[in-house]
């Protein structure tokens, strides 16, 4: 059975949410005692952008569900890296929510970053945005906390969706444990790269060109690590992929290595053993590496990569996040794009129920928004990795450049 985690007693279920009369539907089906609650919008996958959307919909007296598979705290394949962008989406909806997750989130606060280019040359990076580096573990833990603590959402946990349809008048969200399915009046698939809700409403094909894979393990004892400082290595044969060491506190980094699928298929990348090699022979690295200790298996995932216009919505759902593939195709991040897309779902449900409209043409809208506020800077990235992958002298020449100031602005304002 899925653990039900909203903070409240079971009595409680389905009746401190006040709904505001304009946004219930009409044809809501009757609840009897037997049947599964019917919800005004699920939102499947507690990460950043199920979070997100949950939080953005706190005022809205709607019936919120969000599902996971997963019981929190849980681990996340990711290089951890909280994109400033992601804190600032956070800090719009609220700034209490910002400074509660800052006190209560273990992390390594990021102030510069240090790029090395394939030939050596070093350029430095100082972040505008307050940043930092904390372990999924502990990051998504206390994003749901909030949810948990400053809103009416049922969370349920342990709760794996193995199918979701939709009809005119509802959406069936069917678990895996073969327990009697959730519906509602609209779904919100937030569950991550291997979404269920885009492979069973909007399936395509794996398209290599856009889609990276990583992988990353946790070290300690990296000689020559500064805990406000991340690193990214770009590598003459791996472009535009990279290697990176994050610190996420305590005296632990982050390391991984990625790279886009296309090339890691052309070239036969394994990059398990190509990071463990990199980090024994780099000669930067081998010497920095040589007395660290390895903390966990070396893990990957995939990365599904923006920088194409793809479908988003149809009647009754909508994706957000890397169930949206919006992921930056240059530098990797992907937690800032699917908190900011979570919030503008959550702006299109309640433009849905106001009009009381769930149809693919109204969700549209939100498909638009996705597109003019992320959609196109990701395609401007996309542009960019692909012009770099092969060309190591433009990256050695560009950290050269970076050195003088103005240039520094104008290749920052570049890559975004
Ligand atoms: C190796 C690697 C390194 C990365 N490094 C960075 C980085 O440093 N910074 C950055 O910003 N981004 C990074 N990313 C990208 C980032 O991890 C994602 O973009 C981000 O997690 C997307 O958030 P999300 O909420 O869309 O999905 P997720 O964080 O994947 O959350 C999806 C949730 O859905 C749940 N779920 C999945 N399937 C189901 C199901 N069937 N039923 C119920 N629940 C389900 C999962 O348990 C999960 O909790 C990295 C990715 C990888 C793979």
């Amino acid at each position: 059975m899925p653990d039900v985690g909203s903070g409240r007693p079971e009595s409680d279920r389905g009746r401190s949410c006040t709904v505001r009369s304009d946004f219930r539907s009409p044809s809501r089906p009757t609840v009897s005692a037997a049947a599964a609650p019917h919800y005004d919008v699920i939102l499947i996958g507690a990460g950043p952008a199920g979070a997100a959307c949950a939080l953005a919909l706190r005022h809205s007296g709607l019936r919120v569900a969000l599902v996971d598979k997963a019981r929190f705290p849980r681990d996340k394949v990711c290089g951890d890296a909280i994109p400033g962008p992601a804190l600032k989406a956070l800090r719009r909806l609220s700034e209490d929510f910002y400074q509660e997750l800052r006190a209560r989130t273990p992390r390594a606060d990021t102030q510069i970053s240090r790029l090395v280019a394939p030939d050596g040359g070093q350029a430095r990076v100082q972040w505008q945005l307050p940043t930092f580096s904390s372990p999924r573990l502990h990051f998504d833990h206390h994003l749901l906390n909030l949810v948990r603590r400053h809103t009416a959402t049922h969370i349920l946990e342990n709760y794996a969706v193995r199918d979701v349809h939709t009809t005119t008048d509802h959406a069936t969200v069917v678990p895996a444990d073969g327990s009697t399915p959730l519906t509602a009046a609209l779904i919100i698939g937030c569950d991550g790269a291997n979404s269920v809700v885009a492979r069973k409403l909007l399936p395509r094909p794996l398209d290599r060109r856009y889609h990276c894979a990583a992988v990353r393990a946790y070290y300690r004892g990296i000689a020559g690590t500064d805990e406000h400082r991340t690193e990214f290595f770009f590598l003459k044969e791996y472009l535009a992929g990279y290697l990176w060491i994050f610190p996420v506190g305590d005296g632990t980094c982050n390391v991984g290595f990625g790279m886009v699928s296309d090339q890691i298929a052309a070239a036969q990348v394994n990059l398990k053993d190509t990071m463990l090699a990199l980090l024994a022979q780099h000669p930067e690295l081998a010497p920095r590496f040589a007395g660290a200790e390895q903390l966990t298996p070396i893990v990957g995932f995939g990365l599904p990569l923006g920088g194409t216009p793809r479908p988003l919505t149809g009647p009754r759902f909508l994706l957000c996040g890397d169930a949206a593939a919006l992921i930056d195709p240059l530098q990797g991040h992907g937690i800032d794009t699917a908190m900011q897309s979570g919030i503008l779902a959550a702006a299109q449900v309640e433009r849905c129920f106001r009009a009381q409209n769930f149809s693919a043409e109204y969700l549209r809208h939100y498909e638009q928004q996705v597109q003019a506020q992320i959609g196109r800077r990701l395609a401007r990235s996309y542009r960019l990795m692909r012009f770099l992958a092969d060309k190591p002298w433009v990256v050695n020449v560009g950290c050269r450049l970076a050195r003088q100031p103005l240039i520094k602005k104008w290749l920052l304002k570049l890559v975004g």
